[in-house]
């Protein structure tokens, strides 16, 4: 589709203009029907359009849209905090709000840092981090991020940061349920920490379920607890960036709930707002606020934080994933449509893998399951087969990182108000884009 716009964004490529949503799907002006099954970015976990979330916004709006946070605390923002402490691990009592994912991760490292300085640890300042991993674009988390295409243009604008790879065991042809493996992974953390000199090192920052850069990577057994040892061992601040696995698409509010580990400093976002306002949080232990504030504050903030519009939205998604049970729906549905996921490697043996955790889930192509061998570059599978889902009427959301070490992933993240019928509608229209694209790709497929 070609039309001249003054709008642009990543890439020449355009989309239809879109026209209404509701539930889980979306029309475009034409009139044409799609099933958000990635809910946008995995962005509108409680689906498009709640009449309960539209109607508490318009009562806000009725009072007030924006109130500066130095110049008036609001109800909702209050309320908010209180319902984010209540949701998040012990002790971590400390809501800083903000309006996305970049902004909460900066926020965490931000306070990480100041910390470390005012209890007399100037030393400490390099963020460890995993590669694959995404953490946001602005130039501080775009630092913490393992994903070279986003971050070559610009290294000598940001500060390098030490990376250890991700714990990808399905590729490196180890055990997931083996606890040696998650200690193998864990011990590359403990060995990157004492090669930069433990003195230096501020915090590690991961993913408990990995996102978009690792396509719903699930941590090994016994991984999230040594991590979080190691962490304790070495004086590191342990940061979980949950802007995509929190707010409850993995069927618990936090990722990390699964492995029953406590980071010191969460970031939130995407599912919180769930798509009616931008909006996102970092929590924090308020052993590390505390400090911060005593000293004279923390150095940091954006103009929309707090505002109490967002904050409204956010207590009434919050409400209805609690109203509605949907933290239970996305571990039984999302238990459904992995296992009908799973079906699908009979058919397409070149499906080399599917993974996740409640509805954050993914499947990834490759040309050989054994070796896990990627697919051709040539073939854009990502894209082609993104395109002809959307074709059908169904949205998916993909990535190709670099070429030799990982392959084209898939994530298939629908609303987590999915229901049954919609896990069998995102299947039968991705069996006819899988089909399209063996038929398309040929001998390059494995079979
Ligand atoms: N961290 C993770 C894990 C993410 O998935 C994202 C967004 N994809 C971000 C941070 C950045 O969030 P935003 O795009 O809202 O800035």
């Amino acid at each position: 589709m070609t039309r001249n716009s003054h709008l642009f964004y990543q890439t020449r490529a355009r989309r239809p203009m879109l026209a209404e949503a509701k539930g889980v799907y979306m029309w475009d002006v034409d009139g044409t029907r799609y099933l958000d099954g990635s809910s946008g970015a995995m962005v509108s976990n409680i689906g498009h359009s709640d009449p309960r979330v539209i109607e508490a916004m318009r009562r806000q709006m009725d009072k007030s849209t924006f109130g500066y946070r130095l110049h008036f605390e609001s109800e909702p923002g209050e309320k908010l905090a209180e319902k984010v402490a209540s949701l998040s691990p012990e002790g971590m009592e400390k809501v800083f709000f903000v309006s996305g994912g970049s902004e909460a991760v900066e926020s965490a490292i931000k306070l990480a840092r100041q910390y470390a300085v005012t209890v007399g640890q100037p030393s400490r300042w390099k963020v460890i981090s995993r590669s694959p991993s995404y953490h946001g674009s602005t130039l501080g988390a775009l630092a913490l991020t393992g994903y070279a295409p986003l971050t070559d243009p610009f290294l000598p604008m940001m500060q390098a940061m030490p990376k250890i790879p991700a714990p990808r065991a399905y590729l490196d042809g180890l055990d997931l349920n083996d606890p040696a493996t998650g200690l193998h992974y864990a011990a590359m953390l403990e060995a990157k920490i004492l090669e930069e000199g433990a003195d230096s090192v501020l915090a590690f920052i991961h993913e408990p379920v990995g996102g978009a850069s690792t396509g719903a990577l699930v941590p090994p057994a016994g991984y999230m607890k040594a991590v979080r040892d190691i962490c304790d061992r070495h004086g590191v601040i342990l940061i979980h960036d949950e802007v995509m696995s929190g707010g409850g698409r993995t069927g618990k509010f936090m990722g990390a709930e699964h492995w029953d580990v406590a980071p010191d400093i969460i970031a939130i976002s995407k599912g919180f707002g769930a798509g009616y306002t931008p909006l996102g949080a970092m929590i924090a232990h308020e052993r590390f606020v505390e400090p911060v504030l005593d000293a004279g504050g923390f150095m940091h903030g954006h103009t929309y934080a707090g505002n109490p519009l967002a904050c409204a939205a956010g207590l009434a998604v919050l409400d209805v994933v609690e109203t509605d049970g949907l933290m239970q729906n996305a571990a039984r549905i999302g238990a459904l449509l992995k296992s009908r996921l799973q079906d699908l490697m009979q058919r397409f043996p070149f499906i080399g893998d599917v993974r996740g955790e409640g509805l954050l889930l993914a499947f990834e192509l490759v040309s050989d399951r054994q070796t896990m061998t990627p697919l051709p570059k040539a073939l854009s599978a990502y894209l082609e087969l993104v395109e002809l889902a959307y074709a059908q009427g169904l949205i998916i959301y993909s990535r190709r990182t670099r070429d030799g070490i990982e392959g084209d992933h898939f994530l298939v993240c629908p609303p987590m108000i999915a229901t049954e019928d919609h896990v069998e509608e995102i299947i039968d229209k991705l069996t006819i884009a899988l089909d399209q694209f063996a038929a398309k790709a040929g001998p390059a497929l494995a079979r």
